[in-house]
């Protein structure tokens, strides 16, 4: 496995915030930004300009391309 594992960058627009957080802390730091800033609403979110980009990199990250 590679370590240098890609940051993607999230926003909140409620809280008009971005960052960047390496894919294998992207959920969690989600949900806890929800949960402590929002009541657990899902609002921060991956940012859109990359999410299918970022949907493409995991499939083919864990080989699911091939299905
Ligand atoms: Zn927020």
């Amino acid at each position: 496995m590679p370590d240098d594992e890609p940051d993607v960058p999230i926003v909140c627009e409620a809280c008009e915030t971005t960052a960047e957080i390496p894919l294998s802390d992207l959920a969690d730091q989600l949900d806890s930004h929800n949960e402590r800033m929002h009541d657990g609403e899902a609002i921060a979110e991956v940012d859109p300009d990359v999410a299918d980009q970022l949907a493409d990199l995991i499939a083919d990250e864990l080989g699911l391309l091939d299905d």
